[in-house]
Formats: structure tokens, C-alpha cells, sequence
């Protein structure tokens, strides 16, 4: 399999390329040169476990590393999940949800980047190579990277956030995590002039290379890979219906385009029913084509909170019949003046208005007041304590409700990571996880440096020389 720029300017790259490539050079985003179709091979897949099931799907893709280490890669890195069906499906009321927060970050972010660490390591050992990884978050991915790729030899990572601004929760996950090749610095300022200077020190193309820097965002084709597999692991648990409907709490696209693939791959989902927050361009862009920015709001579900979706081109490439200077010119559009618009013959099949509006994935979003509601009803009505970000997924999911095809909700995180918002909304249930309460007791290392460049590069040249 061999991987193409959405924007045309790089085609025919190998898988471990893509891989180290993460973003393309021309600034589009990799997809497969095509996806395979599995249908026939469906039934000979049951009673898989996950991880065979994973070696199954994500070898259509990769065929640059052998089948046998690819299975070692796979085994190690969902061996450090807590639940031995790593995804279990659990029935709520009529529906179910899929639990993607067994990992050991508690977040479904857990299942991409625990493989994408280790697929990092076979490459880079294989070539005799090392990368130093920046990243910045307000929150959530910075442990969840951490934890992919601590400990590993040939790659360091520097993690930067809002220092004080993250949940102490948060904080500690990152910080309590104290092997030499791991970095966190807090920057004095928001997760915007954290976001500013990772693409200022990237776009330092001397430096980059110096460096080997490389991003673990969400854009990495490889995450989007990993998480194509709960897709196939939910329709097995749920006993292989002739249809099901999934819903996805959206922030980067990331998830839901994993969803996108496994369709296409055929696997018998009906419709992808899209649910943000506040946050809601896509919402938006789903019921009316139009693509258009506001100001990000901050929200009960942060994670989420997000106005441009990293992954939502790759979308906008199938949409768009696979044709780089369509994807271009929206993009452009874009970026001139924070809207685009599908035209009605946008994907060139026919000029009917309706071609605006996507058959597969429909959207919904939810407001904070409708997320502790949810939270409330869930906790009620089944006993089930879901954390902020699923229960966007169910109050937008209760729009949708159909009784005819099965429906599984993917639930995106364990609750305890919230504890301000599980208060607010459960003041009487103490929702925790013994993970969450041992970190509180261990020692931290962190650096805190001012909101300028040359403060995060000097930081990032010394701790090369010290070879960390
Ligand atoms: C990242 C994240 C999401 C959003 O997933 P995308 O792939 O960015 O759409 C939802 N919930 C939680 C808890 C997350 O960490």
C-alpha cells in the first residue's frame, strides 16, 4: 500500500514514510492510495481477539513491515490496556456503548498512541535513527503521547502547556512521568501561544532537521489507523448485525474518520452520527455544506473543544471524488476567509441540492446544560456514570434514536479525569479510578520557561547535549 497527499504534491511514499512524515510536505494530510475491501473476509474473522482482529485491518495497510513483527508491535502495545477485550462493548438501556478508555491514560487517545510509539521504535531502530517529538496540548493528548512513548530508545518527547492551566489531573499524568527521555515544560501563557510556538519552531526548517523534530498530532495516518480497528471489534461484540449506527463525540475528526474508513472498507455501519459541543463547525458543515469558523468556546467536554478539525480534509478528500485541486481550492477558500462551501456539484456526481448532505454521517451537537443533563439521566436511569465527553455523544445520540438498526456509542473517557464537571453534575457520586488516585502520592519534574522560541529551543538543544 502506498500513500498520497490529499493535495497532490506527494504521492507513492511507503507506510514507514508516512508514518515519519506525519502532516505531508505540501501541508495536505496521507491517505491510502486506495482502501481495501474486506467484506468477504468478515465472517472468517469471528471470535478474533481484538489484537488479531487489529493485525487483520491494519495489515491492508501496512505492508512494509512483516506480519510477524507487525503482530508484536500490536501485542505490546494493547498488553498495557487494562480490559482483556481492550474495547469491551457494555449494553445501556436499548443501546450500547463501546468503552475506548482502558488504556493507560484513561482516554480513548491511549489505543492510537500506544501503537503509534511503538511503530515509531521499530522504524526508527530499523533505520538507526532518532526524532525529538514537540507537542502542545491543553490537557488530554500530552499524557496520552507520553505514555506512548516513554522509556523508548532513539526518540525524546517535549510536552508544552498553559502551566496552570490544565487540570492538576492532568498535569500530573504528564508530569509524575520521569524517564530521562521525557520533557514536560509548563509555558507561561494559553494553549494558543503553546499551539504558536510549536508552528513557529517547526516551520524553523533548519532547526527541524537538526533536530529530526516530529509531531504525534492527530494528523499521523497511523492513529487514524489504530482506531479503525474498535470500529470492526464493536460489530463483532454486538454479534454482527446486517447494520449498525455509530455515534462519535468529535473534536479533531480523528475518531469518526476512522469510522469512515471502516465503512468503506465494508463494514456494515448505516450512518456515523457526529455529536460536538458548543464547538460545532462541523455540526454545522454536516447539515448545510458550509464550513465556517467561529471563536472556540470553552466547554464541559474539553477535549472537544476545537473549531478546526485536523482530519476533517482527509474527509473532505473522498467527498470531493479524490481530486487534490478541489481539496486545494476549499482549503484555500478556507484559509483566505474562514469559510467554504460545498457546491451542490461539489463531488461532481449531480447538481441536486441534496448532494450537499452527506448520506452516511449526520450531526448533532450539545450544550453544556444538555451534557450534564445527560450525565444526570444516564446515572439514573442505568446507574452508568459517563464521563462529559460521551455524554455528548448520548444526548446527541437521543436525537437519532431509531429503533430499527443497533447503535453503539463510543464512550471516549473515564469519568474521574473530570472531577469538576462529574461534581457539577453528580454531586453525590464520587466517580474514581485508583490510576487517577496513585499519581496524587508521586514525585513530578517539569520546566517552566516564558512564551518565547529561543527559550524552548535552547531548552530543546541542552537536553540533546545532555543526550536526553
Ligand atoms: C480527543 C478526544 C475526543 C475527540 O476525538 P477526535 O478524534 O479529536 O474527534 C473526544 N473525547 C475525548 C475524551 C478525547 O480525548
Amino acid at each position: 500500500m502506498k500513500y498520497q497527499s490529499t493535495r497532490g504534491g506527494v504521492t507513492g511514499i511507503s507506510f514507514k514514510d508516512a508514518v515519519l512524515m506525519g502532516l505531508a510536505d505540501d501541508g495536505g494530510l496521507l491517505v491510502p492510495e486506495s482502501i481495501p475491501n474486506v467484506s468477504a473476509e468478515l465472517a472468517s474473522w469471528q471470535g478474533y481477539s481484538y489484537t488479531q482482529l487489529a493485525l487483520e485491518v491494519m495489515s491492508r495497510f501496512i505492508d512494509d513491515i512483516p506480519r510477524p513483527a507487525l503482530q508484536q508491535i500490536i501485542d505490546k502495545s494493547y498488553s498495557t490496556f487494562a480490559d482483556p477485550l481492550v474495547t469491551p462493548l457494555i449494553p445501556l438501556g436499548d443501546h450500547h456503548l463501546l468503552e475506548l478508555f482502558h488504556g493507560p491514560t484513561l482516554a480513548f487517545k491511549d489505543i492510537a498512541l500506544q501503537f503509534l510509539g511503538n511503530v515509531f521504535e521499530y522504524i526508527l531502530e530499523e533505520r538507526g535513527h532518532s526524532i525529538n517529538i514537540l507537542g502542545a496540548t491543553s490537557g488530554d493528548t500530552g499524557g496520552a503521547a507520553i505514555a506512548g512513548v516513554r522509556g523508548k530508545h532513539n526518540i525524546s518527547i517535549y510536552i508544552m502547556f498553559p502551566e496552570g492551566k490544565t487540570s492538576p489531573l492532568q498535569e500530573l499524568q504528564m508530569t509524575s512521568v520521569l524517564d530521562a527521555n521525557v520533557h514536560n515544560i509548563g509555558i507561561h501563557g494559553s494553549f494558543d501561544d503553546c499551539q504558536k510556538l510549536m508552528k513557529d519552531i517547526f516551520s524553523d526548517l533548519p532547526f527541524k532537521q537538526r533536530y529530526s523534530l516530529a509531531a504525534v498530532n492527530s494528523v499521523n495516518w497511523t492513529r487514524v489507523l489504530a482506531q479503525v480497528v474498535y470500529y470492526f471489534s464493536a460489530w463483532y461484540q454486538r454479534g454482527c448485525p446486517e447494520q449498525f449506527d455509530v455515534c462519535v463525540p468529535t473534536g479533531n475528526f480523528g475518531n469518526i474518520f476512522a469510522g469512515y474508513i471502516a465503512r468503506e472498507m465494508g463494514l456494515p455501519i448505516r450512518r456515523l452520527i457526529l455529536a460536538t459541543n458548543a464547538n460545532d463547525i462541523l455540526c454545522r458543515f454536516f447539515n448545510t455544506g458550509v464550513y465556517a469558523r467561529h471563536e472556540v468556546q470553552f466547554t464541559h467536554s474539553p477535549a472537544m473543544d476545537i473549531q478546526i478539525s485536523s482530519n476533517f480534509e482527509r474527509y473532505l478528500f473522498y467527498r470531493l471524488a479524490r481530486s487534490p485541486a478541489k481539496v486545494r481550492a476549499f482549503m484555500q477558500s478556507f484559509s483566505d476567509t474562514g469559510s467554504a462551501a460545498l457546491s451542490p456539484s461539489a463531488s461532481g456526481v449531480d447538481d441536486s441540492v441534496d448532494d450537499v448532505v452527506d448520506d452516511v454521517i449526520v450531526a448533532g451537537s450539545a450544550s453544556n446544560a444538555a451534557t450534564l443533563d445527560t450525565i444526570k439521566r444516564v446515572y439514573a436511569d442505568h446507574g452508568y456514570v459517563c464521563d462529559p465527553h460521551t455524554a455528548v455523544g448520548l444526548a446527541v445520540m437521543a436525537e437519532f434514536h431509531d429503533t430499527q438498526v443497533p447503535l453503539v456509542c463510543l464512550s471516549t473517557a473515564h469519568p474521574a479525569k473530570f472531577e469538576d464537571v462529574m461534581r457539577e453534575a453528580l454531586p453525590k457520586v464520587l466517580a474514581t479510578h485508583p490510576t487517577l488516585e496513585a499519581l496524587r502520592l508521586l514525585p513530578t519534574r517539569k520546566t517552566v520557561l516564558e512564551t518565547t522560541e529561543t527559550d524552548v529551543k535552547a531548552f530543546i538543544e541542552a537536553a540533546g547535549q545532555r543526550g536526553a
